[in-house]
């Protein structure tokens, strides 16, 4: 059976017990009032084996009380944050949905974009005015909120994240309240392609709770020191705006709540815990789950990601973070259970891709970006001599070369300059694959094509894709981060899926899962078919 047709069978099936159809049925089990998306972003799946005994939070509560995935893991190359987060949205994989990187070069605009930018849909602040604009207009399928919005008791969506990019794939093309914190604005904003105007519920949160109030705050350890696994001070960590390696960390500013403050902000426990309570007063205020109908709130927590990259995952600071996490989620659990009723919601917690260890700790090394535009450049350079008015290569991010126009046809027809650069590529320390876009297939035997193969987008992925060395990274410049992610590597990719709530049978599950296959059960539930999902509903922890 296709991975289509079990999940059509299962709606069906569902429909002939009355358990849920497009209609509410009168009596017998009720479809979910509410489906909440929780996604702890760079939550890598060995974090909740490590601190199994530590969990005494929300964690604690859908380890205990809900079905646990314990192989999930992406199938694709790209582990980036949008990626991932088109990913549990749409229930499909990079090569459906089109979100190939978090930023990419646009052949025809011939620049690089990010996954989300709109000029066309400029944004809408909580603050001070903020340029540009974003929507979800560049993912090619709809995600569940989009699906569960076109019915006709159609859904309200709420999507909160720090990120733009993990706040907009969540929701997709429209939502009730889809907001993210623009770091140059310094305030949260949404984009007229969710609201006209501020949303009045989340003007009067943010009125009456600001970002700004935690200035002056410390992060201190949550627990004993002694119960710290890791310790303070680590190798290859990179502590940004001020911060030294060492607990405790200030929430401060230069000069009162400015760009430094809200940097450490946005990598402390007391980001996670303002947008859990953004969440739950929008839980009240919109009233989600109390109606006939089957509402979405999907709230990503960016802190674990923006400090696990100047941290890296085996440090005291993720350590720390994710226990206090941990408590965030169990308060905002808590609060949806008054507010919803426990029986009433069904909840998935997943992440958006993993990290990498420390290069420094473990015998890896790093890549930079921009080393790699200059080897291609300059092995072009050295078999064709200068190139014209443009560099041969357009652009290189997240180890994905693009060639200016016409380029890469050159270097295909022309045995000499694809060996110099291939050989000039494998030279560089730490480079394991060099991958052409023509050769990547679904159909291929080797495992690594058939990621890339899953992961590649028509027109958006890049000509060349390059693969670095177990324990290695590719980032933007070399010794900016402690860790990154991206690869096919099990530290990239496994993650956790935890369900818990209406219509999921508790229990440990071992089979190989992946995040496209949340959004498919929770739509199951919902009964309603997601037509454009890669993933498969989990019918194994399905009631
Ligand atoms: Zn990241």
């Amino acid at each position: 059976m296709t991975v289509h047709s079990r999940a059509a069978a299962l709606v069906l099936g569902m429909c002939a017990l009355g358990l849920g159809t497009w209609e509410f049925p009168k009596a017998q089990a009720e479809p979910p009032r509410l489906l909440v998306m929780i996604v702890a972003d760079q939550l890598r799946a060995d974090y909740i084996d490590r601190y199994e005994h530590r969990w005494r939070g929300g964690i604690r509560t859908l380890l205990d009380e809900g079905a646990s995935f314990t192989e999930a893991a992406y199938s694709y190359l790209n582990t980036a944050t949008c990626a991932g987060h088109a990913t549990i949205a749409t229930g499909a994989l990079p090569r459906t949905h089109g979100i190939a990187l978090n930023r990419w070069w646009d052949r025809e605009a011939q620049r690089a974009v990010t996954c989300t930018d709109d000029p066309d849909s400029p944004h809408v602040s909580y603050g001070e005015p903020v340029e540009f604009g974003n929507s979800g207009k560049r993912m090619l399928v709809p995600t569940l909120a989009d699906t569960l919005r076109a019915r006709p008791n159609g859904a309200r969506v709420v999507s909160l994240s720090l990120k733009g990019r993990s706040a907009i794939p969540l929701a997709g093309r429209g939502g009730d309240v889809v907001t993210w914190f623009d770091e140059s604005g310094r305030a949260f904003v949404t984009s007229r392609a969710y609201a006209e105007a501020p949303h009045e519920i989340v003007r009067a949160f943010i009125a009456r709770d600001r970002a700004e109030a935690d200035l002056g705050q410390v992060w201190t350890l949550q627990d004993r020191e002694d119960t710290y696994q890791h310790p303070d001070l680590g190798i290859g960590e990179q502590p940004k705006a001020g911060w030294d390696a060492l607990f405790p960390h200030p929430l401060a500013g230069v000069d009162g709540a400015d760009a430094q403050y809200f940097d450490r902000w946005q990598k402390s426990p007391f980001s996670d815990r303002y947008l859990a309570r953004m969440a739950a007063a929008l839980v009240d205020g919109l009233e989600l789950g109390q109606r006939q109908a089957t509402d979405y709130l999907a709230v990503s927590f960016s802190a674990l990601d923006l400090l696990g990259h100047d941290f890296g995952p085996d440090s005291r600071e993720v350590e720390d973070l994710l226990l206090q996490l941990d408590a965030t989620i169990g308060t905002l659990l808590q609060r949806l259970d008054a507010l919803v009723g426990r029986d009433r919601y069904v909840v998935a917690l997943t992440a958006d891709h993993g990290a990498a260890p420390t290069p420094e700790q473990i015998g890896g090394g790093r890549i930079a970006n921009e080393d790699l535009r200059q080897v291609v450049e300059l092995a072009l350079i050295g078999v064709w001599g200068p190139p014209g008015d443009v560099p041969y290569v357009a652009w290189v991010g997240s180890g994905s070369v693009y060639f200016a126009a016409g380029v890469y046809d050159r270097v295909r027809a022309d045995r000499a300059a694809l060996d110099a650069v291939t050989r000039a590529l494998m030279a560089v320390p730490g480079m394991m694959r060099v991958l052409r876009a023509e050769e990547i297939s679904d159909a291929s035997p080797d495992p690594i094509v058939r990621a890339a193969a899953a992961g590649y987008v028509a027109g958006r992925t890049a000509d060349l894709l390059l693969v670095p060395q177990r324990n290695w990274v590719i980032e933007l410049r070399a010794e900016q981060e402690a860790t990154t992610h991206g690869t096919h590597y099990d530290y990239d990719r496994r993650v956790p899926i935890l369900l818990r709530g209406a219509g999921i049978r508790p229990g440990r599950y071992s089979g190989a899962v992946t995040p496209a296959d949340i959004a498919p059960t929770l739509a199951a539930l919902a009964g309603v078919a997601l037509p454009n999902a890669d993933g498969r509903v989990l019918t194994e922890a399905v009631q």
